[in-house]
Parts: structure tokens; sequence; C-alpha cells
């Protein structure tokens, strides 16, 4: 064999070793690459990113092609090699060859380039996807003849080929999140938030309502002038209307509609109708996703359901904030119950439920009601008004207005108390005399 022809099969190896590193490296950055990173690119505009995304909707044929030209790289690269040791060294060439390619094949064009494209996958293969891209528009016929042979074998043993590469799983999902970032309180919010967003479809708002038993609601038989009262002493703006009995609900009444409708009316609001002024109550079903209401709540641009069984009897209500609130924790606005059984009001009042201790009081708001005598509020109505005081009467202890609003048998479970207009007591800052 001539010197020439030695150093020319010497250089084809050299470069079908080249391109058999190229294609290792391309599998192995294009199947490891980053799809968040590079849909986030895509997003940018990045034209490259772009080219990476067809090229996954049809992994395999990728897989395919890029599989097909490196089996025939090296192939073609042995055989070189075969025939050039053979040459030099008769039959013996053959055990040389194998042993020079195989090495050579394993080292600088299998193990080399996959290990550098794993470390570096989203720069590789961004770098990589033009040319993989037309290397598969000219090996498609190839790739994709292949592919035919892989499926019909398969399908002869019976196994499917139905693949779901590429699709995220919600697992992988939550596992990125865990793996996000490991330290910092607010990470850990962060994550427990996306946590929350990915449990919006699987959780029912039957397990987030509000209970039918905490609704706060009124009758629509009652007086205008009750209605109105009732409304507002609530510290909601949605409130439900039953007629006849609580479970009949015939409406909901939105405060400022009503609010408007008094203005109009301010002169006989007796004559108002107060049940015609609240909207078609709108019913959902128990078994109602999260997302799915989130949805609804968007779509009909609005913020109040209510919850029914199977039998459409009233379960519960489910509000925006409802759901919101499961993504990112509890959410106070100024009108949300700060101790419970204690509910602001608009007007500075409160009204708050027998049962609460007079210390909860105190410490939440800073008051200073006498704790040594009662327990608890209507403890304490009890002891200063040294009677079973009745539904509507009005005490005023300590500066602060009392008012019974209801009483079940010898208990006060309710009362509305409206605290001294200075600054409570103990509050820092001084009060100026009159002058
Ligand atoms: P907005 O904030 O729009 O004025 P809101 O404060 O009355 O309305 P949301 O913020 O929608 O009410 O809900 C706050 C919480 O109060 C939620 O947990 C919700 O379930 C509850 N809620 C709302 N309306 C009522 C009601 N009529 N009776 C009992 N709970 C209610």
């Amino acid at each position: 064999m001539m010197d020439t022809e030695i150093w020319i099969t010497i250089g084809a190896i050299f470069v079908l070793l080249l391109l058999s590193a190229f294609f290792s490296g391309s599998e192995t950055a294009l199947t490891a690459v980053s799809r968040p990173h590079m849909h986030h690119l895509l997003k940018q505009g990045d034209r490259r990113a772009g080219i990476i995304a067809k090229l996954h909707a049809r992994m395999e044929r990728l897989i395919g092609t890029i599989l097909l030209a490196n089996n025939l790289v090296n192939i073609l690269a042995s055989a070189l090699a075969t025939s050039l040791l053979i040459g030099i060294f008769g039959d013996t060439g053959v055990a040389y060859a194998t042993l020079v390619m195989t090495l050579l094949v394993l080292i600088f064009a299998e193990v080399l380039p996959k290990t550098y494209a794993i470390n570096n996958a989203d720069r590789t293969a961004l770098s990589v996807a033009p040319l993989v891209r037309f290397l598969v528009a000219v090996l498609s016929p190839f790739s994709d003849a292949v592919q035919a042979v892989v499926r019909v074998t398969l399908r002869l043993f019976g196994v499917s080929t139905e693949s779901n590469l590429g699709a995220i799983t919600d697992d992988e999902l939550r596992g990125a999140i865990d793996l996000h970032a490991e330290t910092g309180s607010s990470d850990i919010q962060e994550r427990a938030m996306l946590r929350s967003i990915l449990d919006l479809d699987h959780v029912e708002v039957g397990e987030i309502m509000t209970h039918r038993k905490d609704i706060f609601m009124v009758d629509a038989g009652l007086s205008s002038s009750a209605i109105l009262e009732q409304v507002i002493a609530s510290p909601y703006t949605r409130i439900p209307m039953w007629r006849g009995e609580p479970d009949n609900i015939i409406g909901v009444l939105h405060a400022k509609t009503l609010l408007s409708a008094v203005k109009l009316q301010a002169a006989a609001i007796g004559e108002l109708d107060i049940p015609g002024l609240a909207a078609k109550p709108w019913f959902i079903p128990e078994s109602t996703i999260l997302l799915q209401q989130l949805h609804a709540f968007r779509k009909k641009r609005e913020h109040f359901a209510l919850v029914v069984d199977e039998y459409g009897a009233l379960m519960g209500i489910v509000t925006l904030e409802d759901i919101l609130e499961e993504i990112v924790g509890d959410i106070s606005d100024e009108f949300d119950v700060t101790v419970p059984g204690v509910r602001p009001q608009a007007d500075g009042a409160f009204i708050i439920n027998g049962d609460v201790t007079l210390r909860d009081l105190n410490r939440q708001f800073d008051w200073n009601l006498p704790d040594d005598e009662a327990a608890t509020l209507a403890g304490l109505v009890l002891h200063e008004s040294r009677r079973i005081p009745d539904v509507g009467q009005v005490f005023n202890f300590y500066d602060f207005r009392l008012e019974v609003l209801r009483r079940k048998r010898s208990q006060i479970t309710s009362i509305r108390l409206t605290p001294p207009k200075q600054a409570p007591a103990g509050a820092t800052g001084t009060t100026e005399a009159e002058l």
C-alpha cells in the first residue's frame, strides 16, 4: 500500500471520528437540554430555541437520524481501519483494528463529547441545532424507514410505542419546585405557593368552602329597615337572602347595591324592595375543582358562589378570596376577622360572640376591660347588669357601649361593642384636651 493512501485513510478515519463525536454530543445535548429554559428563550424570540422545539416535537425522528448518522460514521471508520491494518499486518490486523477503534470511538467519539454535552447541554444544543436540523431533513427518509421497521418489530412483540416524551408531568414539576433554591424563608413561601397552584386542579370547593353554619344570611321576609340593619352589622359584602327557610336562597345581596338604592330612596326606606335588589344566586356542586371554579369566577366576573350537594341542599359558600387564599395563604382585608368570634364593623364597632374571652379582646385591641370578675364578654355583661338582659338592651361600661344582639335562653351569644372614641387606654400618644 502506498504511503499517501495510508495517510488519506488515517485522515478519513480522523474526520469520521470527529463527526461521530459531533453526533454523540448533539444527541446528548438535545435530549438533556432544559425544556423550561428553551421555552423561555423561544418566547424571547430566539430562533435556535425554535429549531430545538421543532426537533423535540418529533423526538423519535431526531434520535433516529442522529443514531443513523453516528452508526454510519462509526462503522465506516472501523471498516477503513480494518482494511488499513489488514493491509499492514495481515489477518491479525482485524484484532488490532477492533482494539484501536473500540478505544478511539469509546473515548473520543462517545464518552468525551457526551460528558462535555451533558455539562453544557443548553449551550451545545443551541449551537448544534441548525446543523442537526439540516441533517434530520436530509436523512429523514432513511430514519423514517428505520422507525417503521422498529415499530413493526416492537408491535410483533406486543410492545406499544405511544410515547410521552417531552411532556413534563406534575410530579416532575413538583420535583423541580423542591429542588429550586434550598433555603431562605421567602423561597419556602414561594415553593408553598407554587405547590398550591398545582393542587388547585384536584382540590374540591367542598374542602375549602365557608361552612353553611357560618354563612351570614338574611331573611328576605324581614322589614327593609331590619334587613338594612343586619347588612350594616355584617362584615361581609355579599349576603345571601332566604325566604321561608334558610335552605331556600332567593338571591345574593351586594352591600353596595343596597347602598345605592338606599341613597335614591332616602326618604322612604320602608318601601325599598330589598329582596328585589338581590342578584340571582349562583349554585355550584360541592365537587367543583378549585381551578375550574377560579376560571369560572374570572369568566363570569363574579366573586361569590353558593355550594350545594348532589340533592341541591346548601352546604356553604365559596368566594374568589377563598380560592386565592389557597395559593397565597391567609389574606386579611380591613374587615376580616382577626380574633375568632370577633367581626369588626365598618363604623368602628365590633360584633362579638358571647364566649370570646376578655383576655383575648384586651390583648388584641389594647383595651382595658376588667377580667377579674368574669372571663368572657357575656360574663362581663351579666356581672355588670346583674340580671339576664333582653335582646336590644344597651349598656355603657368603662366608656364601652355594649348592645345585646342575640340571646339563647339565659346565654348571651352575640354582642355589639363600640369601643371608646378616643385612643384606647394604654395606647401611646396624647389626646388633646378639649379647648
Ligand atoms: P369583599 O372583600 O369583596 O368586600 P368580603 O370581605 O365580604 O368581600 P370575601 O373577601 O369575598 O368577602 O371573603 C372573605 C371571607 O369571608 C371568605 O372566607 C368568605 O368565604 C367569607 N364570606 C364572604 N361572605 C360571607 C357571608 N355572607 N357569610 C359568611 N362568610 C362569608
